[in-house]
């Protein structure tokens, strides 16, 4: 009988990107897609050590799991991703994982292998395969949808990232950093707009720093000229791109946002902190004058973008001045959006190595929540600047909240709520907003 699958995914973009490309894989295989994990034969847990309370949350999952094996002794239990390639074999060691029993190992770089290492686990073995690649791509994989709207799709760039932020664990769980022939990326975009897809994102882990030499002609793509590439597609085909690092961050890239339509118009743009003294503890290799220069670009050649950011909340050593700062940088590039977290210190990182995780969690959560109540402010300003003006939407789908209102996204990557008129999934409607929460704009369909 045909095995049935179950993927469970965590963690970033990237990630749900990679269960895509194990989903193509197994399913070659004659292996197919259970609905929920209760119906599986095979569960993967695609996982995320970018956290503590991420890998926790694995974790908790791994233990809830372990009930299924009851009436399926046979039931195959798998941790892909970041937290297998950070825990390696110990995740397979019952007595360190607190008598749960997990049957695979397998890394980001080592996808391919699964088909192999679910025949050895069959076989009654342990699988585990972690080798990092300074080579795969997965370039020539198309990635099976799965959880897709139908509408928006992310199509993985490159792989890796050698910039060693102090507090990142990426590097260590995704090695080198990689960028994927641009050919097989057009055409897997090309394919997707043929299929009805009207949003593509590009990613990568820092992912404005693409770069492909095509050797038999001696050319060099750059990210600039991939995004043009992809936004000539079709004008009516919406590009967008993440997450980007601000040393990156070049006019020439800008220039190339502002001159398409197509181009979605918001940027992520992770600061992290506002304090040199602290970004420079975090390796960032930008300080807060060259940040805010790149803002002042983006303000400049592209007025009308959204600007999102990550901050991190209590790095090590972080005095109330330099709190203070990243307080200081919020209020002056008045974010439409941001992530926020507490530092979490994760093993094997070079903060973890060099700087003590000092700062009470009591203060760390204090300025968490100063942080957090600032960009509530900050987001409901922004929105409250869009009421009146019209934007262009692409509609994902029903609303959460009501059948009878459609939502989507309007080019600035806000969400955008408006009465269904009969609208599918990939249409482009004109929507007046008139209303506005810090989350969500409120609007009502024009001519
Ligand atoms: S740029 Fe820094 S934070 Fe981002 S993945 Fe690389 S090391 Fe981690």
């Amino acid at each position: 009988m045909e095995k049935k699958i179950y993927i469970e995914t965590y963690g970033c973009q990237m990630n749900f990107s990679d269960s895509e490309i194990v989903a193509s894989i197994i399913t070659e295989k004659g292996y197919s897609a259970a609905e929920k994990a209760d119906d599986a034969d095979i569960i993967f847990i695609n996982t995320c050590s970018i956290r503590e309370n991420a890998e926790q949350k694995v974790f908790n999952r791994l233990k809830q799991l372990q009930h299924l094996r009851k009436n399926k002794p046979d039931l195959v239990l798998g941790v892909l991703g970041c937290m297998a390639e950070r825990m390696k074999t110990s995740l397979l060691e019952e007595d360190q994982m607190g008598g749960m029993r997990v049957d695979m190992v397998v890394g980001p770089d080592a996808y391919r292998d699964l088909p192999q290492l679910l025949l050895d686990v069959e076989s009654g073995q342990k699988a585990v395969n972690v080798i990092l690649s300074s080579e795969e791509t997965y370039a020539d994989i198309s990635p099976v949808r799965y959880a897709s709207n139908g509408v928006s799709a992310f199509i993985s760039i490159m792989r890796g990232c050698e910039n060693f932020c102090t507090y990142c664990v990426v590097p260590f769980t995704r090695g080198k950093e990689r960028s994927r022939d641009p050919k097989t990326i057009l055409r897997e975009a090309r394919l997707l707009f043929q299929q009805g897809y009207r949003e593509i994102t590009l990613l990568g882990q820092n992912v404005n720093s693409y770069r492909f030499r095509e050797d038999q002609n001696d050319t060099i793509w750059s990210f600039p000229v991939l995004m043009m590439a992809v936004a000539e597609i079709d004008s009516s085909l919406r590009v967008r791109f993440a997450t980007s690092h601000p040393k990156d961050m070049s006019d020439e890239l800008l220039e190339v946002i502002a001159a398409f339509p197509n181009i979605c118009k918001a940027i992520h743009l992770p600061a992290q902190s506002g304090s040199s003294t602290v970004l420079r503890r975090m390796n960032r290799k930008y300080t807060r004058e060259d940040y805010l220069d790149r803002i002042e670009a983006i303000r400049r050649i592209i007025p009308e973008c959204a600007i999102s950011t990550d901050i991190i909340a209590g790095f090590c050593g972080e005095t109330e001045d330099e709190h203070q700062e990243t307080i200081s940088l919020m209020k002056n590039v008045e974010y439409d959006f941001a992530y926020m977290f507490k530092y979490s210190e994760r093993p094997g990182t070079l903060a973890a190595k060099k700087y003590p995780d000092d700062i009470p969690e009591k203060v760390k959560s204090q300025r968490l929540q100063e942080i957090i109540n600032l960009q509530n402010e900050l987001s409901l300003k922004s929105n409250q600047t869009d009421i009146g003006k019209v934007f262009e939407v692409l509609v994902e789908g029903k609303s959460r909240k009501s059948d009878k209102r459609v939502s989507g996204r309007n080019s600035q990557n806000k969400v955008v709520v408006f009465d269904d008129n009969g609208y599918k999934p990939g249409d482009y409607v004109q929507v007046k907003v008139v209303e506005c929460s810090s989350a969500t704009l409120k609007g009502m369909a024009v001519k």
